[in-house]
Formats: C-alpha cells, structure tokens, sequence
C-alpha cells in the first residue's frame, strides 16, 4: 500500500507497523503531528491501545518507561526543549533499559522557527549514551522508526529517532506494510538490583549500557557512499537530502563523494576513518552541533573550524554557499539569498488574549514587570505586556525571583505574570506552590483558552475528552489554585474588559497588602475551537466611525489586532480578516469604533 506521509506521520505509521502500543508525550513544534497521526491510523485499523498526551514531558517520559519495563512497546515523543524538561526519567532510563522497547521520537527546530533554543539532541543521545537514528526523508523516518524499536528490543536500550522540521514537515509518497492488531501483554519481572537499583547497582547498570552501545557501534548500520570524487562530505539526516540534490544538480558527481551516516551516535568512527584515508580532503556537514565531527577525531572541515556556520539552519542555499567558499561550486547570482519581507507575528483577530493583555497594561501601564510564558500568549511581547519568555512555568518563577529581589531592596515593584492553561497544567502549579509558602505577593494571571492553541489546538486536562476521543475527566484550574492555598482568586471572561480591569485593580491592591500571590483567570476558548466558534459573541458588524476617527493609530498601537488598519488619514477595518467580536471597541479613547447589534 502507497501512502502519500509528512514525515511525523510516516514515524507514526513505522512505530505502529513495528508493534507499539503506548505512546505519550507534549505537543512541540516541529514533533506534534506524530500523536495525532498514531491516533487516527489506530481507529482506521482498528488498533488497541493507548495514544494520548500527558501533562508535560517527564511525566509522559516516566509513563512510557514504565509501560516498557512492563514488556508493551512504547515511543515517547516531544520537541528538543521538551526532552529537557524529561532529562531526569531520561537519563535514568538509558541506565534502566527498556524491556518491551522504547523510542524516544525528538524533532529538532534549527532556525530556531518555534522555539527559545536551536540545540541538537542527538547530544542528548551522546550523553545518555543511547544510540541515535537520524533520517533524512519521510520515508526513511518510516523505515527507521520500524528499526528503532526492533534496535530497542533487540539490545534493551531506548532509541531515539532524531529529525529536524524539514524532514517532520515534507510529505512523500511511501510504500507501507501492514497495520494489525494483537493482544498486548504487560508482564513486570520484578528485579530491584535494575528497577530500584541502589548507588552500586547503577554502577554496573552503567557497564552493562557501555557493553551495549559498543556491540550497536561495531554491528549496525553501515556507512553508505555516494558519487565517486576526490573530497568526501561525511554527512546525516536533511543534510544528505540536500547535499544529494545540489551534486547531482550541479553536475559534481566526480568531484565530491558523500558518506551518510544513519546513527551520528554511536559512530563507528574506525569504519569511518579506514574510508576517509582514501580522500584528499574530508568535510563534515550536518544539521546542528557537531555530533559527528566531535566523534570523528581526525582533521578535516566543518563546524569546529567556522567552514560550516555554527548557528542557525542549514537550508539548501547555505550549503552551497559552504561550498561555494570551498571552490568545489562556483558562485551563482541565484543563490543570494533572498529574505521575505519581516512579518511581525500576532494574536488572531478575535482572540481572548488580546482583551486580557489590553486590561492588564490598562491597570499597570509600564509600572509592572511583566513574566510571560511559552504559548500563543507570548505574543502579548505587541503589546508590551510581556518582558521575559524563558521556558515552560517560567512566568511563574520568574513572578516570584522578581518580587523577591525587588522585595529584598524595599522596591514595591507589582509583578504579573502571565501563562497559559496547558502550560500551568506544565509547569506552573510547582512554583505556585512556592510562591504561595514563601509568601511572594505577585499577579498570576492564567489565560485559559482550554486548548494547546499554538501546537494545534491539542486538548489540556480542562477538557472532557483525549486526543484519542476518549471521554477524559476534566481538572479545574479553580480548584488547583485554591488547593494550593491562594486566597486571592478571580475569575473573568476573557471578553469582559470591565470585568477582568475590576478585579486586576482588586489583585493589585491585595498584593499592596498582603503577603500571598493573587490569581486571576480570564477564561475565553480559542476561535480556532469548536466551542470558541460555537461561543464567540459576534455583531452584525464592527466600523470605524470616520468623522469621529482623528487617525491617532491610539487602537493599533495599544490594541494591536491586525484587523485594524491605518489607511493614511483613519483607520479602517479589515472585513477579511475580522470576526465582529467587538474586543477593540475598548481600544478607541474616542468612540470612534462601533458595533452593529
Ligand atoms: S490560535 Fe487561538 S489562542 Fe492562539 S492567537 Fe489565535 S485565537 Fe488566540
Ligand atoms: S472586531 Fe475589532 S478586535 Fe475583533 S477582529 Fe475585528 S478589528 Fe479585531
């Protein structure tokens, strides 16, 4: 059967071909189609199983390992930044080994496109000592998804299928196998000295993880060569997609050969080296850090001596110009690159964060340090309601090192920080818990839209079902906060201005006085939902009002929605893109934008 795959999708249907049953993780840009996509084969082939998300990276790591030590076969996938929030399982689980096999499925983002970090995890496979699979079309990610768990079984060790967004996101035609269904059959042999293994167990579960990463070292995958020239270009995963397409292209077939390497780690690096002797220069090209070129130990040119550039993504016309630089390629008017104009990134038209950033800037002007967190709402940086963006939580963390730095100078300085649903479900509940006992008064301000809105409107532990359908108990945000010991707590449509600046005023007294973090939730679904479609109010029509218009810009700048447009003398609204919600009525000091009920 033919079957025309992204590349998430193609590793979705190998894991399921190759027998998985258990897949968990957090959605991330470039990686979050691959769930999705195992959810929708297992119903269109009737597959048992579990395919859902989980609250964040290391509980979904510590789920899938557990469902391996118990013989079913598992994959575990996320985005690079979220395989550090699961260093702590991961590490110990390339210790512990897996016993039903697991694949830890981690898209990469060079460029960075959606992402705080660029980093590459095949690192993260060096330094865990777990072997690393690196395709470099969708359908390799097919076939290497199938090996990996095979590989996993095999030597009872995790694998890692490391692809980057250009491979995750192109699509091509790939013969597949058969999907069919089998009884699963969890077993747990007890056996401490490996699953509760004190200081000295680990020392030798240790030795046993070197033992197996030198036998997959010396017996798998062979390195391939192509083209027949006199330098050779040592290189992986979309990199050899590219490199191939240019020699060929550009006719350097007898100028350069090029090694592929399958699994940067770990490197059979005397293979490598008996093949490299052959050459009279060797050039090391790959996406990322130089994973390959660390472990291959010889002279030769790549990252480390500046002839490949050390940041940023490797696309198609930096790789020529790489070898432009060599002289293996002549220089090429065409190749220049060409930038689109920048397009800054925003809220939607219609969307709840906008009011609620509005109304908190409203209150607080430029007085507040503003921590905010990683999701749609990060965009609140247009409206200056945003200062800081670090990691998962941070918002929250952050709220709390500022007021007590602040704090310990005698500064009042009010601090609001801003996160998301999913991402308090993530990682913001812990600091919360700190704040609440170190008696850190702050704003915390939960935007709840009920949905991963920026990953693909994924569902959050709010809603009533998974991402597999299922029916799914929701978890009230209300009553973690109140659980935690807030006092101050307040909860507003996302649409009501009046009613969120009420209670940001209420916060901002309380926290004047009192010694505890105040938590304000301003609740709107996602217009990209069913239920923010089903729930938006809408008007007949929202205008401008031109006579009443002095073309102040006040509205686009202090409201930003993109359907407001200055047209030289006033603005106008933009009836393509606008939904009628009537948010940026607020916005005009001088009633000039109205609504049609
Ligand atoms: S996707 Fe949803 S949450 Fe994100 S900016 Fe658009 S409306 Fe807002
Ligand atoms: S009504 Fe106003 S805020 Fe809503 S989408 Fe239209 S221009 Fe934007």
């Amino acid at each position: 059967m033919k079957l025309f795959l992204s590349g998430n999708e193609a590793i979705a249907f190998g894991l399921l071909e190759a027998g998985v049953r258990f897949i968990s993780g957090y959605p991330g840009t470039p990686s979050s189609e691959v769930l999705p996509a195992a959810v929708k084969l297992a119903k269109q082939f009737k597959i048992d199983g579990y395919f859902n998300w989980a609250v964040n990276e290391k509980v979904a790591f510590e789920e899938t390992t557990a469902a391996s030590i118990a013989n079913i076969p598992v994959a575990f996938v996320a985005k690079q930044v979220g395989l550090n929030v699961a260093m702590d399982p991961y590490m110990n689980t390339a210790l512990v080994g897996s016993d039903g096999g697991l694949v830890v499925v981690v898209a990469d983002d060079p460029g960075p496109h959606s992402s705080q970090t660029e980093q590459d995890s095949r690192f993260m496979a060096y330094f865990a000592k777990i072997p690393v699979l690196e395709p470099s079309t969708p359908k390799e990610a097919y076939l290497f998804a199938k090996k990996a768990l095979n590989l996993s079984r095999q030597y009872k060790i995790p694998v890692m299928i490391r692809t980057t967004t250009r491979v995750s996101h192109s699509k091509e035609d790939i013969e597949v196998g058969r999907l069919s269904n089998y009884t699963i059959k969890a077993q747990f042999n007890k056996n401490t000295d490996r699953y509760a293994a004190t200081p000295h167990f680990r020392y030798l579960l240790h030795k046993q993880l070197n033992e197996k990463i030198e036998k997959i070292k010396n017996n798998e995958f062979e390195i391939k060569t192509y083209f027949s020239g006199k330098k050779l270009i040592i290189t992986s995963g979309i990199s050899f997609a590219y490199l191939y397409d240019i020699i060929t292209e550009y006719k350097l077939t007898d100028k350069l050969t090029i090694a592929k390497i399958d699994m940067p780690y770990p490197l059979n690096e005397e293979t490598l080296h008996r093949l490299t002797d052959k050459f009279e220069e060797v050039i090391i090209i790959e996406e990322g850090y130089p994973v390959i070129e660390l472990q291959f130990r010889k002279e030769c040119k790549g990252r480390e001596d500046g002839t490949v550039p050390k940041e940023g993504e490797l696309t198609i016309d930096v790789i020529k110009s790489i070898l432009q630089k060599l002289s293996i390629m002549p220089e090429e008017k065409s190749s220049k690159l060409i930038k689109p104009p920048f397009k800054r990134p925003s809220l939607c038209p219609g969307c709840g964060h906008r009011t609620a950033f509005y109304a908190i800037k409203q209150v607080f002007k430029d007085d507040a340090i503003y921590t905010g967190d990683i999701g749609c709402y990060t965009l609140g940086l247009n409206l200056k309601a945003v200062d800081t963006v670090h990691c998962m939580g941070a918002s929250v963390s952050f709220g709390f090192g500022f007021q007590k730095a602040f704090g310990l100078s005698n500064i009042k300085k009010p601090v609001v920080a801003t996160i998301g649903d999913s991402t308090f479900f993530h990682s913001g509940i812990t600091p919360l818990i700190d704040a609440v006992h170190n008696n850190s008064p702050f704003i915390v301000v939960i935007l709840d839209n009920s949905t991963v809105a920026m990953t693909g409107n994924q569902p959050t532990p709010t809603n009533t079902y998974n991402e597999d359908g299922s029916k799914a108990t929701p978890v009230l945000i209300e009553n973690i906060v109140k659980a935690i010991g807030v006092d101050f707590l307040k909860i507003c449509d996302a649409y009501d201005f009046d009613c969120m600046e009420k209670a940001l005023l209420e916060a901002k007294d309380y926290i004047e006085n009192y010694s505890s973090p105040a938590v304000l939730i301003f609740r709107h679904p996602c217009i990209y939902t069913t239920e923010g479609l089903k729930n938006n109010p809408r008007f007949k029509r929202v205008f401008v009002d031109e006579q009443l218009c002095k073309g102040c810009k006040i509205c686009i700048e202090n409201f930003e929605c993109p359907s407001l447009i200055f047209n030289g003398s006033v603005v106008e609204i933009d009836t393509t893109t606008c939904i009628n919600c009537g948010q940026c009525v607020v916005s005009c000091p001088f009633d000039a934008i109205k609504v049609e009920k």
